[in-house]
């Protein structure tokens, strides 16, 4: 049965967001705990763990996202994390604690999966995960993926965060600097593709010295050599202490030449760019009423959920702004449009060109998971 996108919305208790009449009660009718007013919202960018793989778990984020009056949330690992070195009297908690190197760790897909798995389904009906497990810059990255789709078939809506280019955070991570180009990254590209999947990136579009964005043709490079897949630039390209005076600008230009590109304004452009002072920037309004289906908002949490409703509300004066339309698409039914319900692809996977163990060790685990 084929579905039209307003009998998705309605499905998912977003009326309101098919009919596109104003963001607010309405919106806060279809969910009992959502704050009065408020809209009932989608966190696009959540991870459920910390930078050592720690987490207070999915069913403490559930009753967070019940305050927030958030109806659904993408869910995520982390595909790093960060070591502890013998020399650190202090165990690190963050990756900028200290200068121990993070390295990639895919295990943080099967925790994801597991805990969602163990949810009732009423409650993974809100949670979307994302896999992410995974060396961006491995050729062999394409085989983890392949791996967690046949160990849980039925859980992964997306792929991503992938961290590409992130500062501080590339100087500490052992091994090959990440882009958004590089080849590892093509095959992910495709397999995401075939399967009707968003992927999202963490790429630094810039530096914290240089004010041009230096690297923006690394994620133009991508979208331009894959353009049937859906990239989800995270927090619009920017990372701490940017200043690029023409960044509005430069996005703007990049999702006008490449409609395959979508973004999130979660974590520090929101307040270095988007919000400076609390003041909107009217430049970034501009933006989102020039593509007002492909903006979302987020968290950016780690496993912890203490600042949940704060991380969610800060976007209230910036989606004031928006006119009422796209703010619920910004707010709500943006993200839908990317993880809800769509026919499902009739996927052939290419003939891989695995060595023979790898293809071995894909059939053993087949066999472990059907025992
Ligand atoms: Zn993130």
């Amino acid at each position: 049965m084929t579905m039209t996108r307003r009998e998705m919305l309605q499905a998912m208790g977003l009326a309101a967001a098919a009919t596109a009449i104003s963001p607010g009660a309405a919106l806060s009718k279809t969910m009992p705990n959502a704050p009065k007013g408020g809209l009932i919202k989608s966190d696009a960018h959540c991870h459920v763990v910390d930078f050592i793989q720690g987490s207070e778990g999915l069913k403490s984020l559930i009753g967070h996202m019940d305050q927030a009056g958030v109806a659904h949330c993408q869910i995520m690992g982390l595909p790093v994390t960060k070591k502890w070195d013998r020399i650190d009297r202090q165990p690190p908690t963050y990756y900028l604690d200290n200068d121990s190197r993070v390295y990639f760790y895919g295990s943080t897909d099967v925790d994801v999966a597991r805990a969602y798995q163990a949810l009732p389904a009423s409650e993974r009906g809100r949670l979307h995960p994302f896999l992410c497990g995974f060396n961006p810059t491995d050729q062999y990255a394409i085989n983890h993926i392949r791996r967690m789709f046949d160990w849980f078939p039925d859980v992964w809506q997306g792929i991503g965060e992938i961290m590409l280019r992130h500062d501080d955070l590339t100087a500490l991570t052992l091994g090959e600097t990440a882009t958004a180009d590089h080849p590892a990254l093509d095959p992910v590209y495709a397999f995401a593709a075939r399967r009707n999947l968003p992927v999202q990136l963490h790429s630094n579009v810039g530096n914290k010295r240089l004010k041009e964005p230096v690297y923006l043709y690394e994620v133009e490079n991508a979208l331009a050599k894959h353009p049937e897949t859906t990239i989800i630039l995270a927090h619009a390209g920017v990372s701490r202490s940017f200043s690029i005076p023409t960044i509005a600008a430069d996005i703007k230009g990049l999702m006008t030449r490449r409609p395959n590109l979508w973004i999130d304004l979660s974590w520090v452009v929101y307040e270095e760019c988007v919000a400076p002072g609390g003041h909107v920037d009217e430049r970034w309004i501009e933006l989102v009423e020039e593509f007002p289906r492909r903006v979302m908002i987020g968290t950016d949490m780690i496993g912890h959920w203490a600042d949940y409703a704060t991380a969610i509300g800060k976007y209230y004066p910036f989606l004031a702004k928006l006119r009422p339309e796209t703010a619920v698409g910004v707010a709500s039914s943006n993200f839908m449009d990317l993880v809800g319900p769509k026919p499902s692809p009739t996927v052939t996977e290419p003939a891989t060109g695995e060595p023979p163990m790898l293809q071995r060790l894909s059939l053993l685990s087949s066999d472990v998971v059907k025992a």
